[in-house]
């Protein structure tokens, strides 16, 4: 095969790559936009317009805003329009970004995969970043509470025990764990860990008590309180809990003040502001594409 069509059709791989650790962002980038920009009000030639926008790096931001600006767009339609110009989709560029954690976990699958994407044409562009633990933490938990229905009694909260222990240890099979799970207590008898007994899972205190935060943290912007597997909880009544079953002593935690013992509990639960590093991944193969497409339309007049 010639390399440009190896190119278009190398698949990324992702399955050396535990849970979690890579999320996936897509955008639409308008080119009629662009070129109207360009030759508009720049006033360059379409030629030169041609290579500037197969140069165009995106910015980290650009490619994974929640609401895109001009000329980026989002749309769940197959045919859709640009919002900003009304042209078809054949002026429409897709933009696929991934955003792959850093860690020992990832590290050795991170560093093959890029080793082993096509280089011809810079098909594919590199941006590193940094972000705190805390702010990944909020992040997806922002993310699991938009995917949790919290009218559907404790269904959600089994989910986002789930998905915390998703979160947490990636490598074990949560969902063979939790396949016909309809309960998740606390242990009376494991120190650490958890383990099943019939329809029911049993976690360990410290466990509990984490997965406990977690749902009071997703659910208190949904419900007034927090809602947990002991019920409806406040503030106050969630610290209470955590200093009577010995949680607070456990991690340390001395404060009297319920916001400063809040603070300290999820600096232990998300690890604080210890930084990660993060790798964004561009698929640029469809911008290079349709760039050449959309300028032979300019080019022919
Ligand atoms: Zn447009």
């Amino acid at each position: 095969m010639p390399a440009t069509s190896k190119a278009k059709s190398f698949e990324l791989d992702w399955s050396a790559f535990p849970h979690g650790a890579v999320t996936e962002y897509t955008t639409q980038i308008c080119l009629a936009c662009i070129f109207d920009v360009f030759t508009g009000q720049l006033g360059l030639a379409p030629r030169t317009a041609y290579s500037e926008i197969k140069r165009h790096a995106p910015t980290i931001e650009e490619l994974t805003a929640p609401k895109a600006s001009r000329p980026y767009f989002d749309s769940e339609e197959k045919n859709p329009r640009c919002p900003y110009c009304n042209s078809a989709k054949r002026w429409h560029a897709r933009l696929d970004t991934y955003r792959i954690e850093g860690g020992k976990e990832s590290d050795a699958a991170r560093r093959a995969l890029i080793k082993s994407l096509p280089k011809s044409d810079e098909q594919f562009q590199l941006i590193e970043n940094k972000a705190t633990r805390r702010s990944l933490f909020f992040e997806w938990l922002d993310t699991l509470a938009r995917t949790l229905d919290f009218d559907d009694g404790d269904g959600w909260m089994i989910e986002a025990t789930r998905g915390f222990l998703e979160r947490r240890e990636p490598k074990t099979d949560w969902a063979e764990t939790f396949a016909g799970v309809r309960a998740v207590r606390r242990s009376q008898r494991l120190e650490e860990g958890w383990e099943r007994d019939g329809t029911r899972l049993f976690l360990a205190p410290p466990l509990y008590n984490d997965t406990l935060l977690v749902q009071y943290l997703a659910s208190r912007s949904h419900k007034h309180g927090g809602q947990t597997l002991e019920g409806r909880l406040t503030l106050v009544e969630l610290v209470r809990r955590m200093r009577w079953s010995g949680h607070l002593d456990a991690q340390g935690i001395t404060e009297r003040d319920q916001y400063e013992v809040l603070e300290k509990l999820v600096e232990h639960l998300t690890g604080a502001d210890g930084a990660v590093k993060l790798y964004y991944l561009v698929d640029r193969r469809d911008l290079l594409d349709k760039v050449k497409t959309v300028y032979a339309r300019y080019a022919a007049g």
